[in-house]
C-alpha cells in the first residue's frame, strides 16, 4: 500500500513538472483566399483557446500549422469546416510523439554511458552537450577553445566553441543555434557541424584554408534556459525565461528582441505571447551577451542564424520588405549554396530575404547584424516542411546536418574568397 501511495505521489509530481499534451492534434491549413487568412488571423489573436502557430498565418501561398490543445480540437475543427477551410491533421496525438522521443532519448543515454560514446544522431539534453563540448576542446586543443560569453536569465553559462588556428583578431564567422528552444534540430545540426569541422581541419583542403585565415565561433545553446526548460517542464517552449513585469507570462522571443526596427510588424507586444518582443531591444541577457561580443570583437564578416523548420535560406531584411544593397549578391550566394545542399539527398530549400519568404518580422537578429556592417548574414531553417515540425525524429538528424553543412561550407569559402 506505501508502496502504491509513493509511486502516485511521482505521478502527481511528474504531471506537476511537465506538461503534457495528450489528444492535442497539430493540423495543417491550406489558405485559400484572403476571407481564410484573415479568419486564421483572427484565431490567432484570440486567447482563449491557447492555440500554438507552428507556422503563422502570412500570406495564401503558405501553409499554415496550428497545435490544437485537446480542448480546442472540437470547436476549430468544427470552425474551419463551418467556413470551408480544408485543413488535414498532421500529428493526431502530439503526446504520442513526445513519449516516443523521449523513450529514444532515454535509451540512447544508456547506450552512451555504458560505451562511453557520443551518438550524433540522437537528442541531448544541456548539460551532455556541455560535457561534450570539453570532449571536442580535448580531442583538438590546437584548434578548439570554449569560451564563456556571460551567464542567462538562470545563470547558466553560455558558452562558445572559438575554432581558430592563431593570429590576432583575425575575420571571423559567427554561427549560433538554438535560438528558439523547441528547435531542436538546430542545436544538434550545430553539434554535427562543429564536430565536422574539427575532424576535416588538415585533411580538407578547402576547409584547412578557411581556417588558416579565419575563425569561427559557434554558439550552440543560443538559449539554455529555454533548452533546458524543454527537457525538464515543456518541449514546446520557444523564449527566453525571464520574468516579465505585470504579467504571469514569462519569456521574451529572443529573436524579436535585437536592435533592428525593434518592436514592429511581426513582433508582439504581450509578454503571453510566442512572438513578444520583451520591454526593449535586448533586454534579454542571452541576446546582450551575442551582441557584446560581437562588438568588441569587432571583426565579424559572416553570422549564421540556425532555426527550424520549413526548408528556407534566408538573408536580410526581416523587417522590411525593401531590398537590402546587397540583396543581388546574397541571393545568388544562397542559390549557389542550396545547390550544393539538394546534391546531397535531393532535399529543397527555398532561398530569399526573411520578409518576402516568410512574414514581416521586425527585431531578428541577421537584421541587427547587417545593419552594423556583417554583410553576409544568413539564416537557415532546417528540415522539415511539415511532416513533423518541431518533433522531427532522431534519425534525421545527421542527413539534415550533412547536407546544409555543404551549404554552409559554400557561404564560409564565398566569405573567404571576398574579403571586405
Ligand atoms: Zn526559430
Amino acid at each position: 500500500m506505501r508502496g502504491l501511495w509513493l509511486l502516485l505521489l511521482a505521478l502527481v509530481a511528474a504531471a506537476d513538472a511537465e506538461r503534457l499534451f495528450n489528444g492535442d492534434q497539430v493540423i495543417r491549413v491550406n489558405v485559400q483566399s484572403e476571407e481564410q487568412l484573415q479568419l486564421l488571423q483572427a484565431l490567432e489573436t484570440q486567447q482563449e483557446w491557447e492555440l500554438d502557430f507552428w507556422l503563422r498565418p502570412v500570406s495564401t501561398d503558405l501553409p499554415v500549422d496550428i497545435r490544437l490543445p485537446r480542448s480546442a480540437v472540437s470547436s476549430v475543427t468544427e470552425l474551419l469546416a463551418a467556413h470551408g477551410v480544408p485543413f488535414s491533421v498532421i500529428v493526431d496525438d502530439l503526446q504520442e510523439l513526445l513519449d516516443q522521443e523521449k523513450a529514444e532519448m532515454l535509451k540512447n543515454q544508456m547506450k552512451e554511458r555504458s560505451g562511453r560514446s557520443f551518438n550524433f544522431g540522437a537528442y541531448h539534453p544541456l548539460e551532455t552537450i556541455y560535457s561534450w563540448m570539453d570532449t571536442l576542446v580535448a580531442q583538438h586543443p590546437k584548434l578548439v577553445t570554449k569560451q564563456e560569453i556571460g551567464r542567462s536569465y538562470e545563470n547558466r553559462p553560455m558558452y562558445v566553441l572559438k575554432f581558430s588556428t592563431g593570429g590576432n583578431n583575425r575575420p571571423a564567422i559567427w554561427m549560433d543555434t538554438g535560438i528558439h528552444s523547441r528547435e531542436w534540430v538546430s542545436q544538434a545540426t550545430g553539434l554535427w557541424w562543429a564536430n565536422k569541422m574539427a575532424a576535416d581541419y588538415g585533411t580538407d583542403a578547402s576547409l584547412t584554408s578557411l581556417l588558416d585565415t579565419m575563425d569561427v565561433y559557434m554558439l550552440l545553446l543560443a538559449n539554455p534556459d529555454g533548452y533546458a526548460y524543454t527537457h525538464s517542464n515543456d518541449r514546446m517552449w520557444r523564449k527566453t525565461r525571464s520574468r516579465n513585469s505585470g504579467s504571469v507570462c514569462r519569456g521574451v522571443d529572443p529573436n524579436r528582441n535585437w536592435d533592428a526596427g525593434f518592436g514592429g510588424p511581426g513582433a508582439s507586444r504581450n509578454p503571453c505571447s510566442d512572438s513578444f518582443h520583451g520591454p526593449s531591444a535586448h533586454s534579454e541577457i542571452e541576446v546582450k551577451n551575442v551582441v557584446d561580443l560581437i562588438q568588441s570583437h569587432g571583426n565579424f564578416k559572416s553570422f549564421i542564424a540556425v532555426h527550424a523548420y520549413s526548408q528556407l535560406l534566408m538573408y536580410p531584411h526581416g523587417y522590411s520588405c525593401n531590398d537590402v544593397l546587397h540583396q543581388p549578391e546574397l541571393d545568388s550566394v544562397g542559390r549557389a549554396a542550396v545547390e550544393k545542399l539538394t546534391s546531397l539527398y535531393g532535399t529543397r530549400y527555398k532561398v530569399g530575404s526573411i520578409c518576402n519568404i516568410i512574414y514581416q518580422a521586425s527585431g531578428g537578429s541577421i537584421d541587427w547584424t547587417y545593419d552594423i556592417g556583417i554583410k553576409y548574414s544568413f539564416a537557415f531553417e532546417l528540415r522539415d516542411t511539415g511532416r513533423y515540425g518541431f518533433i522531427l525524429p532522431a534519425n534525421q538528424i545527421i542527413p539534415t546536418a550533412s547536407e546544409t553543412w555543404l551549404a554552409l561550407k559554400h557561404i564560409m569559402e564565398h566569405v573567404r574568397d571576398h574579403p571586405y
